[in-house]
């Protein structure tokens, strides 16, 4: 059993899943976060959980998680809500049918059973609200959801157990170090040291890591959701996506319809309550897109609308690195909007770099943050849901 000393700063699944995770191999965690626990992107999400659709370098990862994740409502001791309904990426117009058939053969690829349907008819009895004009559509039927808040506030309560504390309303201002070492945290609460530091901190990792001198260049994009009142006379068993990002939804276990639009540049540095918030003109492309695929969707009440905030990479794909140039430093950030789904893995990815120094079942080099520093090829692939 380890006897280190953990900070984790950020109360989002990344965090919560790490906090828990070190707690099991006994070492000694804090986590620190600056509002509570899901009260940022975990809060926000649309809670797909998917391995179809993935870069190469995340699909082992996300394969992993998919199978932990029938599981983990037994470990937290918790409902999650988790359904393996499968997660079926429409082909809108014929120009989308490569894009789409490109996630079927990489998936297959990977070892992930998907198949690309061209029968209209055939994707209409896995979602038969899906309206009849699509070309075609990628099912992978492993994939699935779960109930966002749910998972983490089970996360956390499990670390709780284990013996994590959590600071909540604790912003960490700037990272502590002893020349190269990172040694703990100033916080609006005072200094806290620690053996290791883990940043979670979502859109706001940068901030903490830049006066190291570490480079971790996020693109932030606001995405609207909304979600009907709960209905029993509308049926939407797989997660449903796109070929471009701009609409996704899923049914949560209540019954509501989640559903989102497309994302639009971030440009206000801090979010508040005042400024997160759809704007009107996204609401509308949001429930023009929406409707256009599932036309019924019209009918349905709205129970709630909200915004979220992604944090992409360059390469959409996430930092999950113990920092060889920052010894006590590991980064877990950076997730591109599908930090959900993986991460049961990210937390035992991100507690194995704190109490090993590695994780030898994947190849983490892509997600090392000196990539940043060498140069990494831009991807566009931003595939929700
Ligand atoms: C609209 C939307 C749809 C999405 N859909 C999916 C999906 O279908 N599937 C999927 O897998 N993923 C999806 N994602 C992405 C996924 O939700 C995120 O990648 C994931 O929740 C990120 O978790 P996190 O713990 O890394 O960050 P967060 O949940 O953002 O947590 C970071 C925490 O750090 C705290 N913090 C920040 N700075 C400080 C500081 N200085 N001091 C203390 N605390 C601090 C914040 O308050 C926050 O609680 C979606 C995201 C959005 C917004």
């Amino acid at each position: 059993m380890s006897t280190a000393e953990v900070i984790v700063i950020g109360g989002g699944i990344t965090g919560c899943a790490t906090a828990y995770e070190l707690s099991r191999r006994g070492a000694k965690v804090t986590v620190i976060e600056r509002e509570a626990v899901h009260a940022m992107g975990s809060g926000w999400t649309l809670a797909g959980v998917r391995q179809s659709g993935r870069a190469a370098a995340e699909l082992p990862i996300a394969r992993e998680a998919v199978k932990r994740w029938a599981t983990l409502a037994d470990e937290l001791r918790a409902e999650l809500d988790y359904l393996r309904d499968g997660n079926l990426r429409l082909a809108l117009m014929p120009e989308h049918e490569a894009t789409i058939r490109k996630v079927v053969d990489d998936g297959n690829a990977a070892g992930v059973a998907m198949e690309y349907i061209s029968d209209v008819q055939a994707v209409r009895e896995i979602a038969p609200e899906v309206t009849d004009t699509i070309v075609g559509a990628c099912f992978c039927p492993t994939d699935g959801h779960a109930d966002n808040l749910k998972t983490v506030s089970a996360y956390a309560a499990a670390a709780q157990r284990l013996g994590t504390t959590f600071l909540t309303g604790v912003e960490v201002l700037n990272l502590i170090t002893d020349d190269d070492r990172v040694t703990g945290v100033a916080t609006s609460n005072g200094v806290y040291n620690a053996d290791t530091v883990v940043v979670a901190a979502g859109i706001y990792s940068p901030r903490l890591l830049e006066p190291l001198g570490l480079k971790l260049p996020l693109t932030v994009v606001h995405c609207p959701v909304a979600q009907t009142i709960p209905t029993t006379d509308f049926r939407l068993a797989p997660v449903l996506g796109v070929a471009t990002g701009a609409f996704a939804a899923r049914q949560t276990a209540g019954g509501g319809i989640r559903f989102i639009g497309a994302s639009i540049p971030w440009t206000l540095g801090q979010h508040s309550s005042a400024n997160v918030g759809m704007t009107v003109q996204q609401m509308d492309n949001m429930t023009r897109n929406a409707i256009a695929v599932l036309p019924r969707l019209a009918e349905l009440r709205i129970e709630r609308v909200w915004g979220g905030l992604i944090d992409d990479t360059p390469d959409n794909i996430p930092v999950l690195d113990a920092v060889a140039s920052h010894p006590g430093l590991v980064v877990g950030a950076g997730f591109s909007g599908h930090g959900f789904g993986i991460g049961p893995m990210s937390g035992e990815i991100l507690a194995n770099l704190v109490l090993d120094g590695r994780d030898d079942r994947f190849d983490l080099e892509p997600f090392r943050i000196q990539r940043f520093i060498d140069g990494v090829e831009e991807s566009s692939l931003e595939m929700l849901g």
